[in-house]
């Protein structure tokens, strides 16, 4: 039967790395987590799966035995202070989401494993989890010590980063698990202090609900008192990670298709966001919830040219468009904002976009 060693070794030449191994027993010491993240609300909604599902590979494959678990780095991550998200000019896009679709590429690349390893094993039987799993992949990398929790949340590999995308695949093979990692963040708290939304409301602790991250991938209304601290993120946040020291020291850092052009996404249409979304794991929520973000951003970046775009999307026929719409263009103030808003008043029908525009007028 096929080792550990020449499935290592196999998986990195793919591009898996780092790649590690660990028991398919249960994640008990994750159940007191996930039922007061439950009990809290500290959950955004994507997780997939009760706790028990989350908990119990065995679950999902019976005859799991051990668990490959796997890293494909992205490493896009700069420390410039422009990419993180907030003093930038331009709209950004997570780098997790800047290339081809990641859920993709990695489970592309775990089912490459699984071809090789069935080719060596009798009666092999697998199955591969990537992101939308219940599983949860961070645990299943740190039990298979490919790397160790940051107070940030994400899994770090020590000479990676945590600029890594994680999977899994479960395996009815004996493969002795590798140990856990001994390591942690220190004294350091560079990632609490730099987050905008306070999402991180303790070290190893995230409130999604805050998590700009989740912000611009939820549907609907973005709260008000967190549009602001948003910036001008478009899809995700990256601003606990690129200030990570450990990000610092990763190699290969680049900031390539993370710009993006805010005035040609608000004059994107459904065939042009098709062309440049559709292999991007920033598109799976359509055009319309990253053009909410654009006005959001457009509201932050409070330039009196941008109201040209505004006045199109204060006609949107989406109302939550011209409701964050109505939000940014009393950002921007002046007298032709105000202009803007009044005549949106007098037409709009919507109670919601209404109160926004009201609310907008009154703040300004
Ligand atoms: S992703 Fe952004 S908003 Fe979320 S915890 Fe990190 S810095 Fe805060
Ligand atoms: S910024 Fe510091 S505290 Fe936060 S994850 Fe990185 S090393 Fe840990």
């Amino acid at each position: 039967m096929i080792g550990k060693e020449l499935i290592r070794e196999y998986a990195r030449s793919i591009g898996l790395d780092p790649v590690g191994f660990a028991g398919a027993h249960s994640f008990e010491r994750l159940r007191e987590m996930l039922e007061e993240r439950h009990g809290k609300g500290y959950l955004s909604g994507f997780e997939a799966g009760t706790v028990d599902e989350r908990i119990h590979p065995r679950l999902h494959l019976e005859e799991a035995r051990s668990i490959i678990a796997a890293g494909l780095p992205y490493l896009r991550f700069s420390g410039q202070e422009d990419m993180c998200g907030i003093d930038g000019s331009a709209g950004i896009i997570s780098g997790s989401a800047a290339g081809e679709d990641y859920h993709r590429v990695l489970k592309g690349k775990l089912e490459q494993l699984a071809v090789y390893i069935s080719r060596e094993t009798p009666n092999f039987k697998y199955l591969i989890m990537v992101d939308t799993g219940p599983l949860v992949d961070r645990e299943v990398a740190y039990r298979a010590g490919l790397g160790f929790y940051g107070k940030n949340c994400s899994i770090i590999a020590p000479s990676l980063g945590s600029g890594i995308f994680l999977g899994e695949m479960l395996v009815n093979i004996e493969l002795e698990p590798d140990s856990v990692l001994d390591m942690d963040c220190g004294e350091c708290g560079i990632c609490l202090e730099k987050c905008p939304t306070g999402a991180l409301v303790k070290p190893y602790t995230l409130d999604v609900a805050r998590c700009i991250s989740y912000l611009t991938q939820k549907k609907g209304i973005i709260p008000r008192e967190l549009r602001s601290r948003i910036g001008v993120h478009i899809y995700g946040c990256d601003r606990c990670q690129r200030y990570c020291p450990y990000n610092n020291k990763a190699l290969g850092q680049t900031d390539e298709g993370v710009i993006v052009d805010i005035k040609e996404l608000m004059e994107m249409g459904k065939r042009g966001f098709a062309e440049r979304y559709k292999n991007s794991a920033a598109g799976w929520r359509g055009l319309n919830i990253l053009k909410r973000n654009a006005v959001v951003a457009l509201g932050n970046l409070k330039r009196g040219e941008d109201l040209d775009l505004l006045v199109k999307a204060i006609i949107h026929p989406s109302p939550v468009i011209r409701g964050h719409a109505a939000w940014a263009a009393g950002r921007i103030g002046g007298e032709r904002a105000e202009g803007i808003l009044i005549k949106a008043l007098h037409t709009e029908k919507d109670e919601y976009v209404l109160d926004e525009i009201k609310k907008a007028i009154a703040e300004m």
